[in-house]
C-alpha cells in the first residue's frame, strides 16, 4: 500500500508532507515523494494532506469476552477500537472465568482467533489463591501479569504480601490496579524484587508524586493515565443523578488540582502512557445497579486531539504516550511509531472536523460515552492495519486482527 500526501509531525514538532510505502504489512519507506511506479500494483490511498498518526496502542482494555459478552465482545470491542484509531489493544484478565491459569489463557486465546478487527494481546491475572506457579508458563504469551491491589471481584484481589511477592518474582512485568497507599506498596515490591512495574490509571497527585520519586531512584516503574481522569473531574460526576451513575468508575474521578497535576506529568514524561481502561457496561446496567467503569476506545484519540488544539500537549508527545511508549514497555514487536521497519498501522485524521463527541453511532455494545459533553479535536477518517484499510468513514473491512508478540 502506498499512502500519499500524509501530514506527519516530526519529533521537533515540525509538520511535513510525506508518502508512506507499506510492503508485507511493514513500513518500508517514508519520503517526500514516492513515485507510483515504485509501489508496483499496490493499493494507493491519498491522505490529501491530512494528519497521519501511528496507530494507537491501547494498553488497557476490558473487552468482556468471555463471560460478560452482553457488555462487549471481541468483535464489537475491536471494531470500536478501529473506529477510534486504535490498531492494537491489550485485554485485561478479569473476564469470566478470570484468566488465572495457563489453560484458561489458552482457551481465551483460542476463542479470540478470527474475531478481532485490529491486533491484540492479553494479560494474565494474579489470584488471591496464589497462582504464582502458573506465571512462568505464560512467559512470552502475555504482555504482563495484572494484579488488583484495591478492589476487584472474585479471586482477583490479592492482599497477602507473600503471595504478591511471589507473583512479582515469577513475572517479567507486573501491571497493578493500585490506588493511594497501594501505589507505594507496589513500588516497594518492585524495589524488593527488581521486577518492572506498570501503574495503571494513576489519578491522584500523590500517586503521581510516588511515581516521580520511584523514577528518580532509577526503579523500573511506569505510569499510565486515562482520558477520563484527564478530561473529567469529581464535579462532573456529582452534577446529577444520571452522572453519578454513569461516571462511576474505579479509580473515581478526582479534584481539579489532581487533574492539573496529572496533565503536568503527562506533558513532562513522568506519565508514560495513556490507556483508556475501556470498561463497558450497558445503559441498562448503569442505570439499574452500581457499576464501575466507562467505555473509551472509540473516542480517546479524537478527545485527546482537543488538548493538542489547545496547546496543552504537542503532537509528538501525544504519539509517544499513545503509541511508542506502550509498545516499548510491553515489548510489542513492530508496533509503536511511524518509522521504517514498524508495522504499517496508520490513522488518517481530519483536524478540521471538530464537533461534539457523538453519542449516537456508537459501535461498542455499551451504547454510550462518558464524553458526550466534550468536543472532538478532530475525526478519525481512516484506520490502516499492517497496510490494509480496516475502517474508513463509517465502514469496516476485515476482520484482519491477529494476536501480536508480547513481552521481552
Ligand atoms: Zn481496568
Amino acid at each position: 500500500m502506498l499512502v500519499k500526501n500524509c501530514k506527519i509531525a516530526l519529533s521537533d514538532n515540525r509538520e511535513v508532507l510525506r508518502d508512506i510505502l507499506i510492503e508485507d504489512g511493514m513500513i518500508v519507506k517514508i519520503e517526500a515523494q514516492i513515485p507510483l511506479t515504485e509501489s508496483g500494483k499496490a493499493e494507493v490511498v491519498d491522505a490529501g494532506g491530512k494528519l497521519v498518526l501511528p496507530g494507537v496502542v491501547d494498553p488497557h482494555t476490558h473487552m468482556r469476552d468471555p463471560g460478560l459478552t452482553h457488555k462487549e465482545d471481541f468483535t464489537t470491542g475491536s471494531m470500536a477500537a478501529a473506529k477510534g484509531g486504535v490498531t492494537t489493544f491489550l485485554d485485561m484478565p478479569n473476564t469470566l472465568p478470570p484468566v488465572i491459569t495457563l489453560d484458561l489463557l489458552l482457551d481465551k486465546k483460542k476463542k479470540a482467533v478470527g474475531r478481532a478487527w485490529v491486533d491484540y494481546g492479553f494479560y494474565f491475572g494474579g489470584a488471591k489463591s496464589d497462582n504464582s506457579a502458573e506465571i512462568p508458563k505464560t512467559r512470552g504469551l502475555v504482555a504482563a501479569t495484572k494484579v488488583f491491589l484495591n478492589v476487584s471481584t472474585g479471586d482477583m484481589l490479592v492482599e497477602d504480601l507473600d503471595i504478591l511477592e511471589r507473583i512479582f518474582r515469577n513475572s517479567e512485568l507486573v501491571a497493578v490496579h493500585a490506588e493511594g497507599e497501594m501505589v507505594d506498596r507496589a513500588i516497594g515490591l518492585c524495589e524488593k524484587t527488581g521486577v518492572p512495574l506498570y501503574l495503571c490509571h494513576l489519578s491522584l497527585a500523590s500517586e503521581v508524586k510516588s511515581l516521580e520519586a520511584a523514577k528518580a531512584k532509577g526503579l523500573p516503574v511506569y505510569g499510565e493515565a486515562t482520558p477520563h481522569h484527564l478530561f473529567l473531574t469529581r464535579e462532573d460526576m456529582e452534577e446529577n443523578e444520571h452522572t453519578r451513575q454513569f461516571l462511576r468508575m474505579k479509580p473515581e474521578l478526582k479534584e481539579k488540582s489532581d487533574v492539573e497535576y496529572l496533565w503536568r506529568a503527562v506533558r513532562s514524561g513522568v506519565i508514560d502512557t495513556i490507556g483508556t481502561d475501556h470498561a463497558p457496561h450497558t445503559i441498562e446496567e448503569k442505570t439499574s445497579k452500581l457499576t464501575s467503569g466507562v467505555p473509551g476506545v472509540e473516542h480517546s484519540l479524537e478527545l485527546l486531539l482537543t488538548a493538542v488544539g489547545e496547546g496543552k500537549i504537542t503532537l509528538p508527545r501525544l504519539m509517544q504516550l499513545l503509541s511508542e511508549k506502550p509498545a516499548e514497555i510491553f515489548g510489542l514487536g513492530g508496533k509503536g511509531g511511524l518509522k521504517e521497519g514498524k508495522h504499517g498501522d496508520l490513522v488518517i485524521v481530519d483536524q478540521t472536523d471538530r464537533g461534539p463527541v457523538e453519542e449516537d453511532k456508537i459501535i461498542s455494545k455499551s451504547g454510550w460515552t462518558p464524553y458526550g459533553k466534550l468536543k472532538r479535536g478532530g475525526r478519525v477518517l481512516t484506520t490502516i492495519l499492517r497496510g490494509r484499510v480496516v475502517y474508513d468513514r463509517g465502514k469496516f473491512y476485515g476482520p484482519y486482527g491477529v494476536e501480536i508478540a508480547c513481552g521481552k
